[in-house]
């Protein structure tokens, strides 16, 4: 125990670990040990985390089938000066895990919501990717039935941050061949599974290779994971469909190699590499 003291009146966010107990913080024990209640998304699988560290917490449910019932419920008691720990099964609440409609209700009610940082999968993951993280993008689960994922996965086509998902292990290999479908076997792809635990495993490689590796290896299916894909790099020879109109239309008009000058000081970009592309092309 520290000298840290619950504030009254205030719900705590607390993250909890992802596998690994030992990742539990300091501030969280004491949190725990020391609210009124503790909001859980599972009672049952919070109180082996709470016996774990010999904690002895009163417990209620909050997920995602209550949570809107519970909101008024949880506004009273902060308002009579209780304090609350709000807990997901595993990670940081909110997080692809229930606990939004309350955070929004406290908030817009002017009540104090306090975070106990800690584990969160997707920026664990994401940390040893070496997939760029100065720009990413957390897309959650995507959705379980194949067309519907595909739709999605081709709104995120083009896009150049990294990507980050969710995914239940049974689906990875449905999952992986969307992602060949849609962008192309050579993506790449990372997938973090086990994260903190015994069997934690980290692969890189192309999305067609990793068709290939979990249809031969199937254990690779099993326990959790976070998918992550590489944002789309542009090539940096390709013409845009908007400077071959331009340049489309001013052939139409102009000598070729007056068309491709023109083009080329608009869009910046250098006139014999459009030249070229004017005799590769059939008009
Ligand atoms: N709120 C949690 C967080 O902060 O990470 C996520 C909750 S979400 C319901 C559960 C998903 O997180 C799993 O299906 C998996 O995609 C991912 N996840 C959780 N623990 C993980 C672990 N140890 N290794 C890999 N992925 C994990």
């Amino acid at each position: 125990m520290t000298d840290f003291q619950v504030v009254p009146g205030t719900l705590y966010v607390v993250s909890t670990p992802i596998g690994n107990l030992g990742d539990i913080t300091q501030r969280a024990i004491d949190v725990l040990s020391q609210v009124d209640l503790v909001a859980c998304e599972d009672t049952r699988h919070t109180q082996k985390l709470l016996n774990a560290f010999s904690i002895k917490a009163k417990t209620f449910s909050l997920h995602d089938h209550n949570e809107r019932q519970r909101q008024e419920q949880v506004a009273s008691w902060l308002q009579e000066g209780k304090s609350i720990a709000l807990v997901s099964d595993a990670g940081t609440p909110l997080i692809s895990d229930p606990g939004f409609h309350i955070v929004n209700s406290l908030k817009q009610q002017d009540l104090a919501v306090v975070p106990v940082p800690g584990a969160c999968a997707a920026v664990t993951a994401l940390s040893v990717s070496g997939l760029a993280t100065d720009r990413f993008t957390f897309e959650g689960f995507l959705p379980p039935k194949s067309g519907a994922r595909q739709k999605v996965l081709a709104a995120l086509k083009n896009e150049t941050r990294t990507m980050v998902f969710y995914d239940a292990p049974r689906r990875a290999l449905d999952t992986l061949e969307d992602i060949v479908t849609v962008m192309g076997t050579e993506r790449q792809v990372v997938i973090a599974r086990e994260l903190t635990k015994t069997f934690e495993t980290i692969k890189s490689d192309s999305a067609g290779n990793f068709v290939d590796w979990l249809r031969a290896d199937p254990n690779q299916l099993k326990g959790e994971m976070v998918l992550m894909i590489d944002g789309y790099q542009a090539d940096p020879d390709a013409i845009s469909p908007e400077v071959e109109n331009t340049l489309k239309l001013l052939i139409k008009e102009l000598p070729p190699k007056k068309a491709c000058a023109i083009t080329a000081e608009i869009y910046g970009l250098k006139k014999n590499k459009l030249y070229d592309l004017t005799l590769a092309m059939k008009w």
